[in-house]
């Protein structure tokens, strides 16, 4: 089944080509085969679709993001005001995570990816967290993410903070998703670890002999985003969280180190020599206050772009990370292109994950578009389209994952919207009413 799209307008931020005014993409079951200029009347398709002058973008990636959270919004305050991030994490996450069940996990699932879709964002790196529901957990997250054609890393995150029986179960989901989804083309299994501060040194030396033996691990860990995280692991005796985790053998070249704010450059050079890849979640860090990530440690690793479970859509947070750290900095000072973490490190952090090619509008790609109807005020070339993008662009109208539709005139496809933000709802409350008894 081929599938061609002509009238478009095609960006592609740091692709091969990166502007065609007036353009056509051709599509053969789920990978782009041509993009060019012009009208393609010399290619004939099983379906020629007309996009009438839209605006076509790649895909998006969420290189870290935590669907769990998504029934958090409008959440009642918690019973005791928290004053640091620690007590952020004990008053509400680690509450919330504690309550959830298998059906409210669902519905976290089905609300969250639905948001991603409809933010044009085609694949997710998720960061789990259910103690009371861990076994099958990571299963039903890549079953919904199936059903809305997205791919998906899943990672269990593994803890001390619930007792000896929960660390066991969240390591085995751990273990089982990697030997259950290690070769398929859609998942990415991670082993997914809270944060140093919440294991101890007999933990992490148990998860690594549970890991030598799989093949191509690679743990999915929060480090340094407080300063309390790099405080623990110093009054355990180590350098740093990086050199903790290094003394355990956990780092190495599939390795996910999320936030790393308060490592230092020593520690970005070894995880640089590893090969391990750096994601920045500047939203979330502002919302929680634990300081900038600094922008050396940003070039140096070609970070990757998350959302931290702050939000769907990627260019929001492209544009708010912007903001932010120019509210850091002076005049003169050099900042972050936030739309290069987005559209050239994270396209090469998925591919080397999945292990095919995903993030761009050129031959042999996943098809995952996104499709904007843009009628900017100013006038659009290729000198300008970054601001454009940055600025200017709302939700896509239409989405396509491996060359099917998703999401057509603003509708989705084959799942009902309604039904699973009226689930979502009714699971919502129940889950904030289970969170006071715990
Ligand atoms: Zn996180």
């Amino acid at each position: 089944m081929n599938r061609l799209l002509t009238n478009a307008r095609i960006i592609d931020p740091f692709g091969e080509t990166e502007y065609i005014e007036n353009g056509y993409i051709l599509i053969e079951d789920e990978i782009i085969v041509k993009v060019g200029a012009g009208s393609a009347l010399n290619i004939s398709a099983d379906e020629t679709i007309d996009l009438n002058g839209k605006t076509v973008l790649p895909g998006m990636i969420n290189a870290h993001t935590h669907l769990y959270s998504e029934l958090a919004m409008g959440i009642p305050p918690p019973k005791n005001n928290p004053t640091n991030f620690v007590e952020i994490l004990k008053e509400v996450w680690w509450k919330l995570d504690l309550a959830l069940d298998k059906d409210s996990t669902k519905a976290s699932f089905e609300a969250g990816l639905l948001d991603c879709l409809r933010s044009g964002v085609t694949t997710v790196f998720d960061h789990h967290s259910s103690p009371s529901f861990s076994k099958g957990s990571l299963g039903l997250l890549s079953n919904v993410a199936e059903i809305f054609g997205q791919n998906i890393s899943v990672a269990f995150e593994t803890t001390d903070r619930n007792g000896k029986e929960f660390f066991k179960s969240g390591l085995i989901e751990n273990i089982e998703s990697f030997e259950k989804f290690h070769n398929n083309k859609y998942v990415h299994p991670l082993i997914g670890l809270h944060a140093s501060f919440t294991l101890s040194d007999e933990s992490l030396k148990s998860i690594y002999n549970e890991l030598k033996g799989l093949g191509n691990w690679g743990i999915h860990i929060h480090v340094a985003e407080d300063k309390a995280d790099e405080i623990d692991a110093k009054s355990k005796g180590y350098k740093s969280v990086i050199d903790r985790l290094n003394k355990f053998k956990l780092i190495n070249e599939h390795s996910f180190i999320i936030h790393g704010i308060h490592s230092s450059d020593k520690d970005m050079k070894l995880l640089k020599n590893a090969g391990a890849t750096l994601v920045h979640n500047p939203t979330s860090n502002a919302n929680n206050r634990v300081g900038m990530l600094p922008n050396t440690h940003i070039s140096s690793m070609n970070a990757g772009l998350g959302t931290d479970g702050m939000r769907a859509n990627m260019l929001e947070e492209a544009q708010q990370g912007t903001l932010i750290r120019s509210s850091h900095l002076q005049s003169r000072e050099s900042s972050i292109n936030y739309l290069e973490l987005l559209f050239k490190n994270n396209p090469i952090i998925v591919s080397r994950a999945f292990r095919q090619k995903i993030g761009h509008l050129s031959s042999g790609n996943q098809a995952d578009l996104a499709i904007y109807d843009y009628q900017p005020r100013t006038a659009i070339t290729e000198d300008n389209f970054i601001g454009h993008i940055l600025f200017g662009f709302g939700q896509p109208t239409d989405v396509i994952t491996r060359g099917e539709y998703r999401v057509k005139n603003r509708k989705l496809i084959n799942v009902s919207e309604q039904n699973i933000k009226a689930n979502a709802q009714k699971q919502s409350l129940r889950l904030w009413n289970k969170m006071k008894t715990i």
